[in-house]
């Protein structure tokens, strides 16, 4: 009697933990990576207040949200981010070292996405002709499509070409970006196909960026109530052309003549909202989430970054921008709800990078900060190696903080890179505004552990990067005199940025411990269960998972 107790109660423990195991194991119908471009970690709790429920709050109330979450490398730029988001590596292994940089090979200066091979698809402009080709490793979405032998659909979209093309990965289905031409269509490369499919023929065939751009920008509340930012009208901010005032409302119906026709659309919170009309018919086109396997969603919102650009972090108009995206993110939630399911998807939300403060602001109220002087520099570098070597001809580039050294007249001179790169090095830290100064050499050689110097050989690549790597002081920028600002530095400002997870196989919760950005596609891939992208360096953040 007792020992049938026993065989009942084993029974229906078996039971109960088959039941677990397959709950545990119904993989996501779809998988959401949201990029939020220029996203600081502190918008989510400068502007949480004036945050509805269903969008930010969503996720944080219902996801697992990373409060320490950073890059690990330099440069923060745009297109190292993507790549560094779904390769779970770092510039050292993928290859991607800036949005452009300096070729040493072919001796110019190239972007990372150009493909001259392709075609535009979708438009006569030149914007089409892209591919990843330039990316070494494989993304979470390769990976992806590898596990179910090429089955599924992974999808990219965001304004930018190279925001969608990096996370789609090599074996993309499609990736869309917008053309860069006063039209502002969706196009595509013919890297992924030869026609675009019907809903982004409709999509464009329905001119949806006349409707955005046809009236003015203004706050979507009364503009008295935006108090977490600095007053309109302020000498940190740069200007549309043809404006007076950095000020409310923007006029775009008039604004667009001089500034990029309906190209304004990216410049403004509205980029984000036809990104969102975008999506929801890439997922209505695709059937996103109903092919039978687990498909991927690639999305990147590219509009923060070109307002943070021009207004900075303490601007009405940013803030502005993220109340909106907020309502946009509530929105593209419910259509993920009604249309694919709530637990059927898993979806993250991160940022490519984060940004500086305006200098001139932080300056204002006695912080130390710096516009750099990349021209003063230039010279001042050209003049130590006349007075050191005789030769006014051994910098071929300085780009991205690096100097690259003409190899014909090293030869010539009978120099060697390393003796050079070290006087350079040691005299490049004379020059105001540069903080720090090392040589390929020591990235080779030296293995650091920590500190911003770990950073920077994160972001060193042997093959791609130049002979002498610079950092400049904290709270500096080059460029952007005239207001506005910019990222790309190793300091907490452009490193610290939201990660949050959210849906299927996501526990609720929050942690500071601190991540770094190699971490999410490792987490994703030991969450769908499949192998890690190649290159990958990062680890699997367990306590976002679901036991
Ligand atoms: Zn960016
Ligand atoms: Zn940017």
């Amino acid at each position: 009697m007792r020992n049938l107790k026993y065989v009942f109660l084993l029974a229906s423990l078996i039971c109960l933990s088959c039941k677990k195991e397959k709950e545990t194991h119904k993989k996501p119908k779809l998988v959401v990576g949201v990029v939020i471009d220029q996203m600081r970690y502190d918008y989510l709790t400068r502007y949480y207040d004036r945050y509805g429920n269903d969008g930010f709050k969503r996720l944080l109330k219902d996801g697992f949200s990373l409060e320490n979450a950073h890059y690990n490398y330099i440069p923060t730029y745009t297109a190292v981010g993507h790549a560094s988001i779904y390769t779970g590596t770092t510039p050292d292994m993928h290859g991607i070292i800036g949005n452009w940089w300096y070729d040493k090979y072919v001796k110019k200066s190239i972007y990372c996405v150009t493909d001259s091979t392709y075609t535009t698809i979708g438009s006569e402009s030149k914007y089409g002709k892209r591919s990843p080709y330039r990316l070494y490793t494989t993304t979470i979405t390769d990976q992806l499509r590898l596990a179910q032998n090429m089955k599924g659909k992974t999808i990219g979209v965001a304004i930018k070409d190279r925001s969608s093309i990096l996370p789609a990965g090599h074996t993309a289905t499609a990736a869309y970006w917008f053309d860069n031409t006063r039209e502002s269509k969706v196009i595509t490369s013919s890297f992924y196909m030869d026609e675009l499919p019907n809903w982004v023929k409709e999509f464009n065939n329905s001119k949806p960026a006349d409707a955005y751009t046809s009236k003015p920008w203004e706050t979507l509340y009364d503009i008295n109530t935006y108090t977490s930012s600095l007053p309109d009208n302020n000498p940190f901010e740069e200007t549309f052309k043809g404006e007076k005032t950095p000020t409310f409302p923007h006029d775009l119906p008039r604004l667009k003549e001089q500034n990029w026709g309906n190209g304004i659309i990216k410049e403004t919170p509205f980029g984000n909202s036809i990104t969102l009309d975008l999506v929801k018919a890439a997922i209505l086109g695709e059937d996103l989430g109903k092919t039978g396997y687990t498909d991927f969603l690639a999305i990147s919102f590219s509009s923060t970054d070109y307002v943070g650009h021009r207004y900075g972090p303490d601007a009405i108009e940013t803030e502005d921008t993220y109340l909106r995206l907020d309502k946009d993110l509530a929105d593209l939630f419910t259509f993920l709800d009604n249309e694919v399911g709530n637990g059927n998807y898993t979806l993250f939300l991160t940022a490519d990078h984060a940004a500086a403060q305006v200098p001139a602001y932080l300056e204002s109220i006695r912080i130390p900060a710096q516009y750099f002087d990349s021209k003063g520099f230039k010279q001042f570098m050209k003049d130590v190696c006349t007075k050191h070597f005789k030769s006014g001809n051994l910098i071929e580039n300085i780009s991205n903080h690096q100097i690259f050294l003409n190899k014909k007249e090293l030869e010539r001179l009978q120099l060697s890179s390393n003796q050079v790169s070290q006087v350079l090095a040691d005299e490049a830290i004379n020059f105001n505004g540069i903080y720090k100064a090392v040589t390929a050499r020591t990235m080779q050689t030296i293995n650091f552990n920590r500190g911003i110097l770990r950073t920077l050989q994160n972001g060193y690549n042997q093959k791609f990067s130049g002979d002498v790597l610079l950092i400049p002081n904290p709270a500096s920028i080059t460029g952007h005199r005239n207001g506005g600002t910019t990222h790309g530095s190793g300091y907490s400002y452009d490193t610290h940025i939201p990660m949050i997870f959210y849906g299927n196989g996501i526990k609720k919760g929050s942690s500071s411990k601190r991540y770094e950005i190699i971490d999410i596609a490792p987490t994703l891939s030991n969450l769908l269960q499949i192998e890690f992208p190649n290159g990958s360096t990062g680890a699997i953040i367990h306590e976002v998972l679901s036991e």
